[in-house]
């Protein structure tokens, strides 16, 4: 079973599905990181423009227990049939069912279980992610003998504010940010694939690197201008020379690294091969944010097959049991495309919930 060919065959009608149920995107279909195609369908303004109007047609259609959260898997002749869980104000909840979905993210918020399955290396990266996905239902999978995949990989996230420890949008390099090391230097193609510049940030040595970027960048990116500057995580020059001292590196060396990038967004062959470009950088004011590499989920999880029942290593199903987005392994051993999580997230979800309600 091919999770990316199901996903990549039902993200149409999904998207459409979420229209439908009250999510709001932006009209413009863009280019992302690591695709060159013209087919990231950005939710608006943000996030909350997928999630908030989503939740509201949700709370209509179900019943919806906020601040409670599962703790036990309940089985009995060999079927799930139910969750136990405990609410906000410590009372034990017991939810029977005739199957059970989980829908819990993965493990990225458990310090411990991401060196169990990853590594000591895992210890000082930044953890950018929620910190609800403590992995226990994933566990108690793995306790009935369900079957994972790749729990060695983390879902890296390579440009995060090492101010605030947060991730920093991927929108930022896909509308014609650069990223510069401690010389002034740029030293990778920073719309390719985010693995190769996961790698290529580590390579530097440096402890932090800098997204540069003008007012052109600032206007696209919604986030820029109402997140990350009111957090105070942006710093702004009006000239290249000021912008240089603000980030310690050399005037001319920035210089020279903006202009040979203005020259590959106006035709010339780019020094690190990238083909994603938005305006030359030249309009100010100019500005910078320090960035490091971390990770914001897992790629790894529970087995699945078509119809996102869970398997065993056997091959068999767990009876009544159905698991969908980053609780799923198999899906992204190698490198995440832009938007390719979410997608998952919601195809995989639909699945299970078509199949877990027949
Ligand atoms: C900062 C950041 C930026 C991202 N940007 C993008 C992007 O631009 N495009 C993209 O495609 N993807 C992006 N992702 C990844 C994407 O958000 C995830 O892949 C997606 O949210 C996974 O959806 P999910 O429903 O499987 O899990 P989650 O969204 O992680 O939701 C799981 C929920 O289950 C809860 N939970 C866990 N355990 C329990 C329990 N025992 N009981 C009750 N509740 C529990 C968690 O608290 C959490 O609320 C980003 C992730 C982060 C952290």
């Amino acid at each position: 079973m091919d999770l990316v060919k199901i996903v990549t065959e039902r993200s149409g009608e999904t998207i459409d599905w979420f229209i439908e149920n009250g999510a709001v995107f932006n009209e413009e279909v863009t280019q992302g990181v690591g695709s060159i195609a013209y087919r990231a369908h950005s939710s608006s303004p943000d996030a909350s423009g997928l999630v908030n109007k989503l939740m509201k047609t949700i709370e209509q259609k179900a019943d919806v227990r906020y601040n409670t959260a599962a703790t036990e898997l309940i089985v009995e002749n060999g079927k799930v049939v139910g969750a136990k869980a405990v609410q906000g104000d410590g009372t034990p909840l017991e939810i029977k069912a005739n199957n059970v979905i989980l829908s819990c993210g993965g493990f990225a918020g458990n310090k411990e279980l991401v060196k169990k399955y990853a590594g000591e290396k895992t210890e000082n990266m930044v953890y950018v992610g929620s910190p609800g996905t403590t992995g226990e239902m994933i566990e108690e999978a793995v306790n009935l003998g369900a079957a994972t995949i790749d729990m060695e990989q983390l879902f890296n996230a390579p440009t995060n504010s090492i101010e605030n420890k947060q991730l920093i949008t991927a929108m930022v390099l896909s509308n014609g940010a650069i990223m510069i090391n401690q010389d002034g230097k740029r030293f990778c193609n920073e719309t390719g694939s985010p693995n190769d510049y996961f790698n290529d940030i580590l390579n530097t040595g440096d402890e932090y690197v800098y997204e540069v970027f003008d007012k052109n960048v600032v206007e696209k990116v919604y986030k820029l201008e109402e997140v990350y500057m009111k957090q105070g995580i942006v710093e702004e020059a009006a000239t290249i020379e000021e912008l240089a001292e603000k980030m310690n590196v050399p005037a001319e060396t920035l210089k020279q690294s903006i202009e040979i990038y203005n020259a590959s967004v106006n035709g010339a062959s780019d020094p690190f091969g990238r083909d994603i470009f938005g305006e030359p950088l030249q309009k100010g004011p100019f500005y910078f944010i320090k960035v490091a590499t971390g990770y914001l989920s897992t790629n790894g999880g529970l087995k699945i097959d078509e119809y996102a029942r869970v398997l065993k290593e056997d091959g068999t199903i767990i009876e009544g049991l159905y698991a969908a987005g980053d609780a799923v392994g198999g899906y992204r051993p190698y490198a995440y495309v832009c938007g390719d999580a979410n997608i998952l997230a919601a195809v995989t979800g639909r699945i299970a919930g078509e199949n877990a309600s027949k």
